[in-house]
């Protein structure tokens, strides 16, 4: 079986990235992948953008259709990956256990994304309450003990283990990624995961990268404070 690399989280121009979906996906190509996901927040629009993009430009790339959901529990408000095999109806419940049977009527996989970096929306300790089909233990973004918290959670939940970029511009994209043991075909991959045929390449966002990162996202709201001035 094909092990396929596959970097399942990351933002364009649909939400706060700052590349768009094109340049994300030519990264992701460069930078050898063979499966990506679009998780804009709150929207399928990146990965209605990028499916499209893929097909008319006929490129060898496997797009999972993604959204990073910014669910609520008990008045708590926790981000979860959803990754589906074709594009559902949209929008998706807020709610974080109505998403999850949600997820599971769409063939969609629900993952808590970053779960113990609870000042950028992780579930934290309510990873033990949940119901999910694997969890996010390794985000580029993440410091490093926090992913390594996740490590060990996952492992005791017995549940498998994903490793992305949640890249925001395209130089990121790839910084973390997974290993996928499947045919390259969108449900074999999701149902790959659920099995636990997935390895993770732990990686960071350099401090140059993202150092060159924050430096375009202030000269983008400069510019809009310039034209909201006029
Ligand atoms: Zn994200």
């Amino acid at each position: 079986m094909p092990a396929l690399r596959a970097d399942l989280h990351m933002h364009s121009t649909h939400s706060d990235g700052l590349d768009p979906v094109e340049k994300m996906i030519m990264s992701a190509i460069d930078k050898g992948l063979q499966a990506i996901s679009i998780t804009d927040h709150d929207t399928f629009e990146g990965s209605k953008a990028a499916a499209e993009f893929i097909k008319n430009k006929g490129l060898d790339i496997i797009l999972i259709y993604g959204n990073e959901v910014r669910a609520r529990y008990y008045g708590k408000y926790m981000d979860i990956l959803i990754l589906c095999p074709s594009l559902p109806p949209s929008p998706p419940p807020k709610d974080a256990l109505r998403l999850y049977d949600w997820a599971e009527k769409w063939g969609c996989l629900y993952i808590p994304a970053h779960p113990y970096d609870e000042r950028r929306y992780g579930c934290g300790e309510s990873i033990y309450d949940l119901e999910m089909h694997a969890i996010e233990a390794w985000n580029a973004r993440a410091p490093k003990k926090i992913n390594e918290r996740a490590v060990e959670v996952a492992k005791i939940l017995r549940k498998p283990m994903l490793a992305n970029s949640d890249a925001h511009d395209a130089e990121m994209v790839a910084s973390a990624h997974s290993i996928i043991e499947a045919e390259p075909i969108p449900e074999e991959i999701l149902d790959a995961i659920v099995k636990g045929r997935v390895k993770m390449v732990r990686g960071h966002i350099s401090p140059k990268s993202y150092a060159k990162y924050v430096g375009r996202k202030l000269a983008r709201r400069s510019v809009k404070h310039l034209f909201l001035k006029e």
